[in-house]
C-alpha cells in the first residue's frame, strides 16, 4: 500500500447574484491569496466568475441577493434543487437588503410613474411588456421565504474573513464557525 495520501475530490461550488450588487462576489474575491487555497479544494459551476450558465449538480451553493422578480424565484429554487449546502451571503439574501427599500411601495405604480407618468419621456412611453421580461414581484423576499437555507452570513457585504471562514469550514466538512468578531457592515 502507498504511503502517499489521497488527494481528496474537489467540492463543486456555484454562485449566483440575485437581486444584489455583486458587492458580496467581489468580497469573495478580497481572500485575495488565500484563493490558491480555495482552487485546491474547490471547483466552480455556475458562477459570475466562470460564466458557466447552466447550473450542475454541485456540493455549496452561495447566494447573493434576495428575491425581486419571477426569474430569481425560478433561479434559487434550481439552486434548492442542485446544491447539497446553500447559504445566504449578505443582507440582500438574508433580509432583502436595500431592494427591500421598495417594499414600502406599491410596485405597480412605480412602474407607471417611471415608464409612463414621468415628465419628458416621449409620446406614448408605456411600462415595458415584453414576454422576455422577468415579472417584478410585488415585495422583495428574502430567499429563507422560498427555499430551505442551511447558512446564513451576514454583512453587506460580509467581510472576506467571514467568507473565508465559512469556505474553509465547509470544505473541511465542519460546521461553520459563528464569530460575531467577522460580521460588518460598511
Ligand atoms: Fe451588495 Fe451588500 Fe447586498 Fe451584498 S449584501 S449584494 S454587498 S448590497
Amino acid at each position: 500500500m502507498t504511503q502517499r495520501e489521497s488527494t481528496p475530490p474537489k467540492l463543486r461550488v456555484a454562485t449566483v447574484s440575485l437581486a444584489g450588487c455583486f458587492g458580496c462576489h467581489m468580497s469573495l474575491l478580497d481572500i485575495d491569496e488565500r484563493l490558491f487555497t480555495l482552487a485546491q479544494r474547490v471547483e466552480f459551476d455556475r458562477s459570475p466568475l466562470t460564466d458557466i450558465k447552466n447550473l450542475g449538480d454541485c456540493d455549496i451553493g452561495l447566494i447573493e441577493g434576495g428575491l425581486c422578480n419571477s426569474e430569481n424565484v425560478e433561479v434559487l429554487r434550481n439552486f434548492r434543487a442542485r446544491c447539497k449546502i446553500l447559504v445566504a451571503v449578505g443582507a440582500c439574501a438574508i433580509n432583502g437588503g436595500l431592494p427591500a427599500q421598495r417594499n414600502a411601495l406599491d410596485i405597480g405604480q412605480i412602474l407607471v410613474d417611471v415608464y409612463h407618468a414621468r415628465p419628458g419621456l416621449a409620446a406614448g412611453s408605456a411600462v415595458p411588456n415584453d414576454p422576455e421580461l422577468p415579472l417584478p414581484l410585488a415585495r422583495v423576499h428574502p430567499i429563507h421565504e422560498v427555499v430551505r437555507v442551511d447558512h446564513f452570513l451576514p454583512g453587506c457585504p460580509p467581510s472576506a474573513d467571514a467568507i473565508w471562514a465559512l469556505l474553509s469550514a465547509l470544505t473541511e466538512g465542519r460546521m461553520p464557525p459563528n464569530d460575531p468578531s467577522l460580521i460588518r457592515f460598511d
